[in-house]
């Protein structure tokens, strides 16, 4: 059975295609500048050349329309006919409190995701125009809609409620949702296997930490607390986004004559990492400038590390106790020093990294020691692999 997994934003649309008798990715591909001049089509499947295809495409249904065809394509094509798409997997952002699970899409699900878009104004409906130029192009295949938020809907009321009116919560639905749901799901659950333990039976704390980031306490298998809220602005320091910062500033801002919109922008793409060290939003480009002796960079990292490791304090509180913490994303998987800086103010929790395993890149691998009384691990995320697999169980 193949599923065809779905990713849209608002002029981009990423895929991939996977068989799952063997979980195996036939072929993926991006489409960028959907509806802008230069639109472009790159498809790759294992052991091809990539293709790279620049063509106008107004719509997303007219992008989808490329990618089917590069599916079946004679000569880059993986299979030989849109009918071995068995079902299609989309992620969608923003469920709300609508969905705490994955759903099969059809007209109610539909007009439930467009009532959540005024929670998440550019990405649902991005996602939903996905979902629609996909229904017209293969009305007769299974589809799934997979929420970035729908894992976090465990969490107790102290952990999601904001302490403001309660009017606030019942008209506007203002509380924590959380995102990255799917990586945070999907890596607590290939970690009890590394750790050939029960879900169940653990308390860890799962570190996504890429250009967006996120921490989450997963207490048995459960959700039960996570730093983005309302919105992803929130939590961490990330590549441009503030993160928490006492509410006031916005206020005090708007008092020194910004607009709410140019606050809005500052706080989600002009600070984070960005805006402290005035250099990137990418965290190689600011390691290799505090590493070449830029004390601004070196702050922006600095405020990084102390927040997770900050962040990760007041999870295992949340929990009372954790046995293993899970790195993940991006910097996560790759950056060997973001881990140790990190790790090196968590002796308290009986963490001592093994240097060795903790230099390799990528790999689902344990990086503490063996005397280490909790255990740190890297494991690589694969989103699309989750949401493939929660399409199989449901379209079935
Ligand atoms: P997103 O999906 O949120 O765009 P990713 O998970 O792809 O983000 O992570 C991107 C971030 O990971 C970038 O800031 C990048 O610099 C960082 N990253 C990737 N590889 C490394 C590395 N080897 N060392 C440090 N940072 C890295």
């Amino acid at each position: 059975m193949n599923v065809l997994v779905i990713n849209c934003g608002s002029s981009s649309l990423k895929y991939q295609l996977l068989d799952m008798t063997t979980e195996e990715v036939l072929a993926k591909g991006l489409v960028e500048r959907i509806g802008i001049e230069g639109s472009v089509l790159v498809h790759e499947a294992p052991g091809q050349d990539k293709v790279k295809l620049v063509q106008p495409m107004k719509t997303h249904k007219e992008a989808l329309n490329l990618v089917m065809a590069a599916l079946v394509d004679p000569a880059h094509g993986v299979v030989k006919s849109l009918e071995e798409i068995s079902a299609v997997g989309h992620r969608a952002v923003h469920g709300a409190e609508t969905f705490s699970d994955s759903v099969v899409i059809d007209d109610a699900v539909i007009k439930s995701l467009e009532e959540c878009s005024e929670l998440a104004p550019l990405h649902n409906p991005a996602n939903l125009i996905g979902i629609n130029a996909c229904r017209e192009l293969l009305p007769n295949v299974p589809m799934v809609a997979v929420f970035d938020t729908a894992f976090h809907q465990t969490l107790p009321g102290e952990a999601f409620m904001y302490p403001l009116p309660y009017e606030l919560y019942e008209k506007f639905k203002i509380r924590k949702y959380g995102f990255h749901g799917t990586s945070h799901k999907f890596v607590s659950q290939a970690a009890a296997e590394l750790m050939g333990k029960k879900l169940e039976d653990l308390k860890l704390i799962s570190c996504h930490l890429g250009n967006g980031a996120s921490l989450c306490a997963i207490k048995n298998g459960k959700s039960v607390d996570t730093s983005m809220g309302l919105t992803p602005l929130a939590g961490l320091e990330m590549g441009t986004r503030c993160g928490d910062i006492d509410p006031a500033i916005i206020p005090f801002l708007v008092n020194k004559g910004y607009t709410v919109d140019e606050v809005d922008n500052i706080m989600n793409k002009k600070s984070g990492v960005l805006g402290v060290s005035g250099i990137s939003s990418d965290f190689r480009d600011v390691e290799g400038a505090a590493n070449s002796g830029n004390k601004r960079a070196q702050l922006a990292l600095d405020i990084f590390h102390y927040r997770v490791r900050t962040t990760i304090g007041a999870y295992v509180a949340a929990m009372d106790g954790v046995d293993g913490i899970i790195f993940t994303a991006g910097l996560g998987e790759n950056s060997t020093t973001s881990r140790a800086a990190i790790c090196g103010g968590l002796k308290y929790l009986g963490i001592t990294l093994d240097p060795v395993t903790n230099s390799k890149r990528g790999e689902a691998t344990v990086i503490s020691d063996k005397d280490s009384k909790t255990t740190v691990m890297v494991i690589p995320t694969n989103e699309e692999l989750m949401i493939a697999r929660d399409t199989l169980a449901l379209a079935k």
